[in-house]
């Protein structure tokens, strides 16, 4: 059968039907795990040198009953061809407005900021920047502790439309911080026209500072064109010191990475910031 003509053979090609039938699975078991509340929050600290700790990036984690924890790397994306990504991200951004809130009345925490990540449907829906209003008002957490996390390759989409949200959000107090920097489709057209905060240099820059010379060379790009523009600049994937060392000399005062400290529960990372801090 499987030699009869192009599209069946494509149609019945059993691998295929295999990975659609195991795509079908992980998104009704992702339906499953959100009305079971098997997704939570940890909080990545991020530090300004020599050791405070100025902010959190939440990264989604899914503890499943028998596989354990999955990757984000392994249902984000899932989430994001079927749809599923509109409702999770909504969890997403509730979630960690409800935590702003709660830590703005405790002193060791309420200078956090917290920075989520938003992914390319979510943004582009509609009422996204009034859905993320909205939560903010309805949680009362501190508009201006709220960091979100865009991507290079979404904001290039539409920049009429991705810039009057930004503006929108922005006049609210709400902050931006560009993911994954380096990496995509980078303008510098679009970076002016755009209110962000903070740029991040991507942890595959990060990894090879000291051996790459390229690496290096963009890395130092980055930070120039951040200290042009008025930005804030942090490097993501920091596991040693002398690549923390290589960032400092290069400019860059802000890091997150294994070196410091991994993602962490909320009920753990009173202990660790106090822990960095001290350090
Ligand atoms: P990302 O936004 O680039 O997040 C940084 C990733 O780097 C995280 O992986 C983090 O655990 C990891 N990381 C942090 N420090 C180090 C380090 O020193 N070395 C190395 N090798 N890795 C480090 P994670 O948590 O597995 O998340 C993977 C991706 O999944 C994220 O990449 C992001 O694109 C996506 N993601 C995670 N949470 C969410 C979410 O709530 N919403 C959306 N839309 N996407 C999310
Ligand atoms: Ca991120
Ligand atoms: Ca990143
Ligand atoms: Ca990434």
């Amino acid at each position: 059968a499987k030699n009869t003509g192009k599209n069946t053979a494509c149609l019945f090609d059993p691998s295929m039907q295999k990975a659609a039938e195991k795509k079908l699975q992980r998104e009704s078991q992702i339906r499953y795990a959100m009305v079971q509340n098997q997704f939570e929050l940890h909080y990545q600290p991020q530090i300004l040198n020599p050791s405070r700790v100025t902010s959190v990036e939440a990264l989604i984690r899914w503890q499943h009953p028998d596989e354990g924890w999955i990757s984000p790397a392994d249902f984000i994306p899932v989430c994001e061809e079927s749809g599923l990504i509109l409702e999770l991200g909504e969890w997403v951004v509730d979630t960690a407005c409800q935590q702003l809130a709660a830590w703005s009345f405790d002193k060791s925490k309420a200078h956090l900021i917290v920075a989520i990540n938003i992914s390319a449907k979510q943004f582009h829906q509609k009422d996204f920047a009034n859905q993320v209003i909205k939560t903010v008002e309805r949680t009362g957490a501190p508009a201006e502790k709220l960091e979100l996390e865009l991507t290079e390759s979404l904001v290039v989409q539409d920049i009429n439309d991705v810039a009057s949200k930004m503006d929108e959000l922005r006049e609210y107090g709400i902050r931006f911080s560009l993911d994954d920097f380096g990496t995509g489709y980078s303008s510098l057209a679009y970076l002016k026209r755009l209110p962000f905060n903070q740029l991040k240099i991507d942890k595959s820059f990060v990894q090879d500072i000291l051996n790459d010379e390229s690496d290096l060379e963009i890395a130092k790009m980055i930070v120039a064109l951040a200290q042009t523009m008025n930005l804030e600049v942090i490097a993501e994937g920091v596991e040693t010191w002398p690549q923390a060392r290589a960032l400092a000399d290069i400019g860059c005062h802000r890091y997150q990475g294994f070196l410091f400290a991994r993602p962490i529960s909320a009920e753990k990372i009173t202990d660790t910031i106090a822990g960095l801090n001290q350090s």
